[in-house]
Order: C-alpha cells, then structure tokens, then sequence
C-alpha cells in the first residue's frame, strides 16, 4: 500500500471547524483523579483540574445536586478550558448546558426565563421505556417442559397460552433443528442465533408472568413481522427537560429546538411537566440526571440574576453550576455596591471556590505546540520559542492567535513551514492589548471623546 505523505495529507480539506477550545478533550486526569501534567489537551493548572475532576466523580457517584462551582482566575488562564474539559469527561447522557451572561441582557426573553431555560438545558431525564425493537439475529426464548422444545422442533411452532388466548409461534428452519438439538431443562433461557443456529444458554428463569401460564412464559415476547418470535426490550431515552418543556408548550413543537426560538414557555406548563416528571419517578420510569450549566462572566449578571440563582440551587433537581469570572473586587451590576467578582456575598458563601494560576513559559510552549497539531500548522523550533516569548510578554490568548495568522503569511509566501519571519509579521500586523494601549495613551488627543 502507498504510504500517505505529509504532503498529501495536507491537502485534504478539514470539514470540522477549529474553535479555541477543540483542542480540550477532557480534563486529563488519572484513574485515580490525579491531574497528568499534560494530557486530553490540557496543560498545567493541576489543583484546579484536581478540584473539578472530584467535583464530576461527585456528580457521577452520587447525583448530587446544587451545588455551585467558582473558577477565578485572570484572563486567559484556562477557566472555559476547564469547563469545556468537564463538559467533556462527562457521560453522553449528562447534559452540559453553558452560556455567557451577557447574553441573558440581549435576548428578547426576560433575564429570569433565560436562566429558568439554562437550568432546564442542564438537567437530564432517563425515561425507561418498553418497546418492541426487532433484534438482530438472536431470540431469546425460555422453554417450560423439554418436551416443548421437542414438539417445537416437529411442529415448528411454539405455543404461548395466555389466561385469554393462545398464540402459536412459527419458527424460521434454523431455529426448528436448533431447538431440536438443544439440551434444554425445564426453566432455561435460551438464545438461539437465527442464522447459525447456535444456541446459547443465558440462564434459568422460573417466574412465571401472570399473562402466560404455559410454554415461553416470559411477556418479553412478541411477534414480529415475520411470524418469528422477537424480543420486547427496554429502551432508555434521555432528554433534558428544556426539551419536554419545547415539545409540549410549542404549535411547532420540537423544531423549535432546532430554530432555537423557543420564546417564553408558560410556568403551568413546566408545572404540569414536572407532576409528570415526579409520577414518572415514582412509578421508577424515570430518572433525574442533574448534569452542568456553566456562566461564564458571571460578574455580568445583575442582582435579580443572582437572587434567581441562589432560590434555583435550592431546588432538589439543580444541576451542578460552575461559573467563571476575571474580575477581583467590583460593583455587582444593578446595585451600588462591591463585592469580590462582584457576586453577593450571599451568592459567594455558597460557592465551592476554584482558581486558576498564571501559565509558566514551559506551559505556554506546551499549549502553543498543542495548538499548532490542533490548527495543522507546521512551525519551525526558532519560530516557536519566538511565539512563547509573545506569549510571555502579552498574552496566551494573543499568542495562540497569532498561529493561524502566521500560517497564512507563511502560505501567502509559499513557504511550508512557520518561520520567526512570519511571525514577525503577524506581530507587527495586529497589535496586542499593551502595545495598543501605548498607541492610544501617544495618540490620544487625536480620537473622539
Ligand atoms: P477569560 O477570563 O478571559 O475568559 P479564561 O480563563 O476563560 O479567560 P480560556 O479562554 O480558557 O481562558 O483560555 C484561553 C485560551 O488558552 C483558550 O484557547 C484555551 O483553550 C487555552 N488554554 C487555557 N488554558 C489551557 C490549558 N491549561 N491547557 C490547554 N489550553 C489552555
């Protein structure tokens, strides 16, 4: 077989698109919980990794609900990386809903519905469900008398009786001189493969339904299409209940989930779903799976806001809240006063404090090289240890931009590789937050006030 070159691969044009946290696959622990110093895309910040690697081994182990979550830290130090990489390291079936608070002011839903949605996004329902699915290639059938399986392998039918009626079952040819062979005792489960014929013995049942009373005594049968016998399975589904709430409160029902144009949803609906959801729990059909709702700015919200988010976490089906803010002490928006990230303080008693460091230089070199495999950029030693020191000097943020940017000048040059040269370029191209802010304090006198 040819072998692909890096040349060839190169040319194949990459569907997905690379946002700037696709590089975070998880959060990169242990099995023991233990942060690995780089791994699932991650670099550094090991106590804050350790805190929310626990804080999920919570969620996972015991459904804890409400509990609420702070990443602090200064920009550009990982706090979204560290949600994203929970949002990750979460099962298929554990929602994460996440949004920045300064959406909530731009919607035209009130601020309180907004988050009433966001909390619903983020709490999961497991509906268990009986459904009748055609199986592969293997029935399951429990056989009474072993004289059964020999009539049944005459006959070719199997026959179930129940207290009403009796329904007599053909059997597809494999199945006949397969049962025939079988050394099947009163009680066995079997599982015969339609096609070849193997008959597996997966145990002994001797409950009897109320229904049947006679051969196959099992209500996990049905008939299929065919007249062959087929399995009633159970199915689990699992929803959010921001979706029960679309399906049920919208003419357009669940396309509305596509559209993203839910509007306001009634609070008799949600009521009447949650009743619903509760008998459902009872009847043991359901369970609550209380997933994550990350707020990122959190010093955005308002004081209603807050207000609305310490009542929600009281309530016993609250997903885990993780929220994340850069700001040290300032207003909380909608009063006069301070407060440290400007959350309430009663907010603030609530909350589980993590915070993120500073990255070291071998740590901004470490996400650089894990970006540039991210971007498919190929960058030469020199140009790398150049864009660490950027990095050093401005920012991480701003380091990790300048990667595709260079890339470009590099393609736009015909070159194969990211040379410092690019990189030069890029940096005397776009201006970083230091360098722009001594532009403006030069120049201020010549712009509007
Ligand atoms: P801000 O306070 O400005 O919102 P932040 O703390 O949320 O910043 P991020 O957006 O998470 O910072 O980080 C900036 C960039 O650096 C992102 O592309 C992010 O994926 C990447 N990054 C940050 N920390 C790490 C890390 N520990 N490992 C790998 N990549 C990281």
């Amino acid at each position: 077989m040819a072998e692909i070159k890096l040349s060839d691969s190169r040319d194949l044009t990459r569907i997905e698109r690379i946002g700037a946290h696709s590089h975070i696959r998880g959060l990169g622990l242990d099995s023991s919980l233990e942060p690995r110093s780089v791994s699932d895309g991650m670099v550094g910040q090991l106590p804050a990794r350790k805190a929310a690697g626990l804080l999920l081994h919570m969620i996972k182990s015991s459904n804890v609900s409400g509990r609420a979550v702070l990443l602090a830290g200064q920009p550009g130090t990982g706090k979204t990386a560290i949600a994203m990489g929970m949002a990750k390291s979460l099962g298929a079936d554990t929602p994460f809903a996440s949004l920045s608070a300064s959406e909530l002011f731009s919607l035209d839903i009130s601020k309180t519905e907004a988050l009433t949605q966001a909390f619903r996004r983020a709490i999961g329902v497991r509906i268990k469900e009986e459904a009748e699915v055609i199986e592969g290639e293997v029935v399951e059938v429990q056989v009474d008398r072993p004289a059964t399986a020999g009539v049944a392998a005459k006959t070719g039918k199997l026959t179930l009786k129940t207290t009403e009626m009796e329904t007599v079952y053909e059997l597809g040819g494999k199945m006949i001189e397969a049962l025939g062979k079988a050394k099947v005792q009163s009680g066995d489960v079997i599982a015969i493969d339609k096609v070849s014929g193997k008959v597996t013995k997966l145990g002994r049942s001797f409950s009897r339904s109320r229904d049947y009373d006679a051969v196959g005594s099992q209500t996990r049968f049905v008939q299929c299409p065919d007249g062959e016998l087929q399995k009633r399975k159970e199915v689990v589904h699992c929803v959010t209940l921001h979706e029960i709430d679309v399906i049920n409160s919208r003419t357009q029902g669940f396309l509305a989930l596509f559209t993203g144009d839910t509007g306001e949803i009634r609070s008799e609906v949600r009521e009447q779903i949650d009743t619903k959801v509760a008998e459902w729990r009872e009847e043991g059909k359901a369970e609550i799976v209380p997933g994550v709702l990350f707020i990122d700015e959190v010093h955005m919200l308002d004081i209603e806001c807050f207000s609305f988010l310490n009542r929600a976490l009281e309530n016993e089906m609250a997903p885990i809240l993780v929220v994340a803010t850069n700001r040290g002490i300032t207003t909380i928006r909608g009063t006069n006063y301070k407060s440290p990230h400007g959350i309430p303080i009663d907010l603030l008693d609530r909350l589980l404090i993590i915070t993120t460091q500073p990255y070291s230089e071998h740590e901004i070199r470490q996400i650089i090289d894990i970006r540039c495999q991210e971007e498919d950029v190929e960058m030469a030693e020199e140009a790398k240890l150049l864009l660490t020191k950027i990095g050093v000097d401005t920012s991480l943020r701003y380091a990790i931009h300048i990667i595709t940017a260079s890339a470009l000048a590099c393609q736009k040059r015909k070159g194969k590789i990211v040379e410092s040269e690019d990189i030069r370029r890029v940096y005397e191209l776009f201006l970083d937050v230091k360098r722009s802010t001594q532009y403006l304090m030069e120049y201020q006198s010549q712009y509007m006030f």
